[in-house]
């Protein structure tokens, strides 16, 4: 019998980017043609004033890919961003689900009791449809909301932000906040002007 695993893991890892915020100062400053390289000092004056005045579209010549490991329930809400974002996900057609299963992280032994058969049982019932020769494309209906996914996410800069403004807000569900607050984190390293300029509008996206 396949060993069952449970993790309590949300986890976003950087995968590539492009641009920096000198990129996006270049693209604000296309339209005056005044694309000399500046201080960090200017720069940093110019992306706030985009931020603060929601001039968004010089926020979209930079990308970012990350790869995000989740449960298929935060997933679901991820996938909602769709402008600006692009996704590939594991396939649980062309192979066998992995036995991983997210267990909230919280002192609550019952629910994790609970949370814990049900998912035995129902990679158990997956595990003897394939055994009976059923698809896997077919047998993975089984397999509850729980179950571990991975993902590459790519999106640019002002996607990112429309994202954090919605997913790192406290009303957000907690465990998508746990991934936006990690997403934020690899944003801020690589276009660290604009990061904080968005947390300093209140984290609106221009
Ligand atoms: C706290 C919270 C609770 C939620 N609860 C629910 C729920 O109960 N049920 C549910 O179904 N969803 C729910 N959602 C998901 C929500 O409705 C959005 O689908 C999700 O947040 C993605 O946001 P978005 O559409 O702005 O993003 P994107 O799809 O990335 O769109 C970005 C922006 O593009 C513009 N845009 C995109 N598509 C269109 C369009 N067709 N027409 C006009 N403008 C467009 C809008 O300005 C939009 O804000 C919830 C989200 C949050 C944060």
């Amino acid at each position: 019998m396949t060993e069952v695993q449970f993790s309590s893991d949300l986890s976003v890892q950087y995968v590539q980017h492009m641009g920096s915020d000198a990129m996006i100062c270049r693209a604000a400053k296309v339209s005056a043609q005044a694309l000399e390289a500046q201080d960090a000092e200017e720069s940093a004056r110019l992306i706030k004033f985009l931020a603060d005045n929601r001039h968004g579209t010089p926020f979209e010549h930079t990308a970012m890919t990350f790869m995000v490991t989740e449960p298929i329930f935060v997933t679901r809400e991820f996938h909602r961003h769709r402008i600006g974002w692009s996704y590939n996900e594991e396939s649980g057609r062309w192979r066998k689900m992995e036995a991983r299963f997210y267990l909230p992280p919280v002192d609550r032994p019952m629910t994790q009791e609970v949370i814990r058969e049900s998912s035995y049982k129902a990679y158990d019932e997956y595990e003897f449809l394939l055994k009976k020769g059923i698809a896997k494309e077919v047998a993975r209906q089984l397999l509850p909301l729980n179950l571990y996914t991975s993902f590459f996410a790519t999106c640019n800069a002002r996607s990112l932000m429309h994202f954090l403004s919605l997913r790192m807000h406290k009303t957000a569900l907690w465990e998508i906040r746990q991934i936006a607050n990690a997403a934020y984190d690899i944003f801020e390293q690589y276009f660290p002007l604009t990061a904080h300029a968005f947390v300093e509008a209140g984290k609106v996206a221009p």
